[in-house]
């Protein structure tokens, strides 16, 4: 569900690495701009380890650190669109969480977004924090990624409850089941993911089990 398909790599990119002498830095101007917009849409809009919506850069992280693997610095396989892994407590004061690629810096991680079966290891509990029955993966969750502090949870929820007021709303004015249209709104997360995706199919699960019994 919130696995990535990747598209093939941009020619402009794939030229870059063509030159032995290249570097990360060298992917700039034109060619930057197409990677990011193809992360974007790659990704339908959302980052690749906290599912929150991108609002204005795609920032560029490389799943393997660029330190530990420096032959694979502009191979689109090895990219991930992140957000800007801040989140304010409080703007006047400047003071803000730390999380996701930001929190991760350049330390190795197990959870890969790209593996279908890592999101199969995930679940939520009551407080909307992410956990994983793999232990190496749930400490990535918890100490590289930071997915767990109050203010990301709390937007995980708020993203949910949104959405849900929504469809249930259209689901009243056009006279649905609602067992239906949460089935609906499930399909629908493949082609037009809710912001936080996984959480959100998580969710969904829950409430058509609970209308289905
Ligand atoms: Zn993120």
């Amino acid at each position: 569900m919130s696995f990535i398909l990747k598209s093939k790599e941009p020619h402009c990119l794939s030229e870059l690495n063509a030159v032995p002498t290249n570097t990360y830095d060298d992917l700039k101007g034109d060619c930057q701009k197409e990677t990011r917009a193809l992360l974007h849409l790659d990704q339908k809009g959302l980052c690749a380890y906290c599912q929150r919506k991108f609002i204005s850069n795609v920032f560029i992280e490389h799943w393997i650190p660029q330190s530990a693997s420096p032959e694979l610095q502009l191979k689109y396989s090895n990219y991930l669109g992140v957000c800007s892994g801040k989140l304010y407590i409080n703007e006047n004061e400047g003071t803000f969480n730390v999380f996701c690629s930001v929190s991760k810096g350049s330390r190795t991680i197990t959870f890969n977004p790209l593996d279908e079966s890592h999101f199969e290891t995930l679940s939520y509990n009551e407080a909307n924090q992410i956990a994983s029955s793999s232990s190496k993966i749930d400490s990535d969750l918890n100490d590289l990624l930071n997915l767990n502090f109050n203010i990301l949870c709390k937007l995980r929820q708020d993203s949910f409850e949104r959405y849900l007021k929504n469809i249930l709303q259209v689901a009243r004015s056009m006279k649905l089941e609602k067992l239906e249209v949460l089935q609906k709104a499930k399909a629908d997360q493949s082609k037009d993911p809710n912001e936080f995706v996984h959480y959100t199919v998580y969710r969904l699960n829950q409430l058509i089990d609970l209308h289905s019994s």
